[in-house]
């Protein structure tokens, strides 16, 4: 019999965690998701999951039935919509300026169908132009992906000009809003996005591990009319919905799916009903508020910003790192001196960026302040 190992509670030091997620949970999320679990079909829980779908409808700004939180992370969230939505032999037009972009093209190589890739460079927005080409040049092609706020660089793209685009050549929409939810504008119906997903660890400021989507009317229509099977078992939205679908008064219409991440679906439904009282507009120009202080302090050291002003990202600000410092050598600093977890760059950026993420709770006047004092003693 193998021994059983001795093993003490795991006690995690309180880091500020400044990087592209996870994000500072908000202590109210943590108490939330504490608190007794109860059963995946108790009447309580499913009212609770009525608000739950009602809060990410608000986040989102959609009234897309089809809204839920897939239980599993971001990556998850983008994998559903590829599964779902695109078929083998399907073409679609994925934007790449990050490592993001390129993993939608993965995933649209695994369904089986052929990806169109527009490249931009690391660091720069999609080019609504680029992607205008590419468009008149397939018009075969089904769907349009890309990501709305790229991690990776710290770069916005514009959303509303890529649906408008995709609409006038009969694509549907898949976007990639995992970093974008909560920290930057962002209008489901109102631009015509028609698959989305987000994750609950970044502007959300919610534990990791869950992910918000929302199909619209059309994609959903897309899905109904598949010709196969979506290969997926857990992720098959048509049998995921039986469970997410119904309301409280009506039980019978839930049928079990798979165990929902109870405590985790409490912490998500506080976190949005936080974002839902601050207002979306408010966190949106808290952000906005908070980086413009970052990036005062920032240039004042003599660090430059990798993405152009017009593009940048608030939540996400990927700087270079100055000539002659040693990269991990700062960030052990940090995190050893300040409990300060900032990130590395990713991808065409490691060794050359750092990545300062300002998130939900993150994105508060302390973080920034600590931030600051810590680089400038480091880097001295
Ligand atoms: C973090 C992130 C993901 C992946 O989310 P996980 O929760 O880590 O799986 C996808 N897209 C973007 C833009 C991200 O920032």
């Amino acid at each position: 019999m193998l021994a059983a190992p001795k093993i003490n509670a795991f006690n995690p030091p309180r880091r500020t965690l400044m990087g592209p997620g996870p994000s500072d949970v908000y202590p109210e999320v943590l108490a939330a998701q504490s608190r007794p679990t109860i059963g995946h079909l108790d009447p309580l829980f499913v009212a609770m999951m009525d608000e739950l779908k009602s809060l990410i409808q608000y986040a989102f700004q959609t009234s897309n039935a089809m809204t839920l939180a897939v239980s599993a992370p971001g990556s998850a969230g983008m994998e559903t919509c590829f599964v779902n939505l695109v078929e083998a032999g399907e073409k679609v037009i994925v934007c790449r300026n990050g490592v993001f972009g390129e993993r939608m093209r993965q995933n649209v190589e695994r369904v089986g169908a052929t990806a169109i890739v527009v490249d931009n460079e690391w660091g720069e927005a999609v080019n609504p132009a680029d992607v205008e080409a590419a468009l008149k040049a397939h018009p075969d092609a089904k769907f349009l992906a890309f990501v709305h706020a790229e991690t990776s660089t710290g770069a916005l793209s514009d959303a509303k000009a890529l649906c408008a685009l995709a609409k006038q050549h009969n694509c549907l929409t898949i976007v990639d809003a995992v970093t974008s939810l909560g920290g930057v504008e962002l209008r489901v119906d109102e631009w015509g996005i028609d698959a989305i997903y987000s994750g609950s660890q970044k502007c959300l400021s919610c534990v990791p591990g869950l992910s918000p989507v929302s199909f619209s009317p059309a994609a959903v229509d897309k899905l109904k009319s598949r010709k196969t099977p979506v290969q997926s078992w857990f992720l098959d939205q048509t049998l995921v919905m039986g469970y997410w679908s119904g309301t409280a008064d009506n039980n019978a219409k839930r049928s079990y799916h798979h165990t929902a991440p109870v405590n985790a679906l409490y912490a998500l439904h506080e976190s949005l009903r936080l974002l839902a009282n601050e207002g979306l507009e408010a966190a949106w120009q808290r952000h906005a508020d908070m980086h413009q202080v970052l990036k005062q302090g920032i240039e004042g050291l003599g660090i430059q910003f990798v993405v152009d002003e017009s593009t940048r990202l608030p939540q996400l600000n990927a700087v270079y790192i100055p000539e002659g410092i040693d990269d991990a050598g700062v960030r052990k600093l940090l995190l050893e001196n300040y409990n300060l977890e900032i990130g590395a760059g990713l991808g065409a950026l490691a060794g050359k960026a750092w990545r300062i993420g300002l998130m939900g709770f993150g994105a508060r006047r302390e973080n920034v302040a600590l931030c600051l004092k810590a680089l400038e003693e480091v880097l001295n």
